[in-house]
């Protein structure tokens, strides 16, 4: 049933504040609070969504409920429950098919449980509520909600929509369709891209970005130690000398030539600390365009060995001996998710036929799932050990991916095909976006070409810092949920 969820805090306000770079946005952020917090006394904002564990609403909402408290707005964060098993594969049906995916009929008895699920939850919701309350919803799962909270409660509703795709078919119409009866009790919506709204929430939408934590274990500042130290725990490079720490238990390991897996710093070490680095992280999803990549990048080598070489004897060396990091989620965290281990498999074999020269200079690396703080802090160091992270998916809701790799000073190779890269990195500026992620020559060219430009990479590196810093932190995220929540409790004229 519905449950408060309490907090664990990584960081407060304050802790933000103390940090140089970021101290000026959390002024403006406590400036705008100001006009703000009035108009929420004596209101609780309630944020309820699904999960309290795993995806990223549940990894994003402890940070952005911790700061709102900190500001001073009575904030409580509520997981929806079901003791009915087929709500959430119920779901988890409306979710793929928003991302255009799955059997789009819907029968009474379907529409019958979402019904019953939302009342249920809503009953408990309206005991814990008080009038005016601020309700935000977020994605499918709870989105019926407010359609059962009782009148009297005067409860200002709005849903905030995390998934979409830009495109449509029967299944997206299919689901948005099940949904737009629920959508009717909302006086508002917010969605991550323009491309994402639905037909009927278009005049009272807004655009708010996914946000990053700057002070996350994914994001934080690495001195060099401590980066050196991420790599050498957790076995991705052989440790340069003795260390204060021991080892990780859980180690990342990497496909050999044979597709056996083990220790990655096992046989010869990746070179993420000398070496020029080409890094893509995602989970094995066919949509993620691993494939494109990898035969791209093998195509570079075969070129070069086979003696169409550059003139630049630096762009030659460099181009004989950049690696290509394709990393992703330990596939034995992933039993229960047989797609992904079918992508991961083919991946393997093709790396295994590739010649063995080529097999060297890739590495498919297994990041252990086991501990969410060293996972995301192999993540981080990866990160900013890359010259840069490409991020070649199809498609791609938003891809906080590339907005991690932007924050950490990465120049980001993309595709301005999938619909979330291209709302953060804009070509030639923060980046490199190609047309097509499945064009291998496009996308070799393009790899070689910011190889090539040291000087390009670092312009691209700045800027994308920048706009990450302006547009894809936390900060800026609440900056624009104050705005809207500013415009629904006090509506111009
Ligand atoms: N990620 C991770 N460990 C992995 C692979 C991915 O922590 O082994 C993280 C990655 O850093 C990012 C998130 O998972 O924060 C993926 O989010 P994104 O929006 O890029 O894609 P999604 O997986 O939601 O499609």
């Amino acid at each position: 049933m519905a449950e408060t969820i309490p907090l664990e805090r990584r960081a407060t306000l304050e802790d933000y504040a103390a940090v140089a770079h970021l101290a000026p946005a959390v002024q403006v952020l406590e400036a705008e609070a100001e006009r703000v917090v009035p108009l929420l006394e004596g209101r609780t904002l309630w944020m309820v969504n699904s999960t309290a564990q795993g995806g990223g609403v549940a990894e994003m909402l402890p940070t952005m409920v911790g700061l709102l408290r900190d500001l001073g707005i009575d904030t409580e964060w509520v997981v929806i429950g079901s003791e009915e098993p087929a709500f959430f594969p119920l779901t988890k049906r409306i979710h793929n098919l928003i991302h255009g995916a799955g059997d789009p009929v819907f029968d009474d008895s379907e529409r019958e449980l979402y019904e019953r699920v939302s009342r249920w939850n809503a009953e408990r919701m309206a005991e814990m509520m008080e009038p005016g309350d601020v309700l935000v919803v977020h994605d499918p799962q709870p989105m019926g909600l407010p359609a059962f909270l009782p009148e009297d409660l005067e409860v200002v509703p709005v849903w905030r929509c995390h998934i979409g795709l830009d495109e449509e078919n029967a299944q997206t119409r299919a689901a948005w369709e099940f949904l737009e009866p629920w959508a009717d009790h909302y006086l508002h919506a917010v969605f991550s891209a323009p491309e994402y709204i639905p037909h009927y929430f278009a005049r009272r939408a807004t655009i708010i970005s996914p946000a990053i934590d700057p002070l996350a274990d994914k994001n934080r500042d690495l001195s060099l130690h401590k980066l050196v130290g991420v790599l050498a725990e957790s076995g991705l490079a052989v440790s340069p000398g003795p260390r204060l720490t021991p080892p990780y238990e859980n180690l990342a390991q990497r496909i050999y030539a044979d597709g056996r897996l083990a220790p990655a710093n096992g046989q010869e070490d990746i070179g993420l600390l000398t070496r020029p680095i080409v890094t893509q992280i995602s989970r094995w999803d066919r949509l993620k365009g691993f494939l494109p990549l990898m035969r791209a990048f093998a195509e570079t080598k075969r070129r070069l060995f086979s003696g169409d070489v550059p003139d630049d004897p630096v762009q030659r060396r460099r181009l004989d001996i950049v690696r290509l990091v394709l990393a992703g989620p330990d596939p034995s965290s992933i039993k229960d998710d047989p797609e992904s281990q079918e992508v991961f498999a083919s991946l393997v074999d093709e790396y295994v036929g590739l010649e063995p020269a080529i097999q060297d200079d890739i590495a498919i690396v297994c990041l252990p799932m086991e501990s969410r703080r060293e996972n995301a802090l192999m993540v981080n160091a990866l990160q900013r050990a890359s010259t840069l992270v490409a991020q070649n998916s199809l498609r791609e809701g938003f891809g906080l991916t590339v907005t991690e790799a932007m924050w950490k000073h990465v120049p980001v190779l993309s595709n301005s095909r999938a619909c979330g890269p291209r709302q953060q990195v804009r070509d030639g500026l923060d980046g490199r976006m190609v047309a097509d992620p499945e064009d291998e020559e496009e996308l070799r060219i393009a790899l070689e070409s910011m190889l090539a430009d040291p000087a390009g990479r670092d312009a691209w590196g700045r800027s994308a810092q920048r706009r990450a810093h302006e547009e894809f932190l936390v900060f800026t995220q609440i900056r624009r949920w104050f705005e809207l929540l500013a415009w629904v409790l006090a509506p111009p004229d």
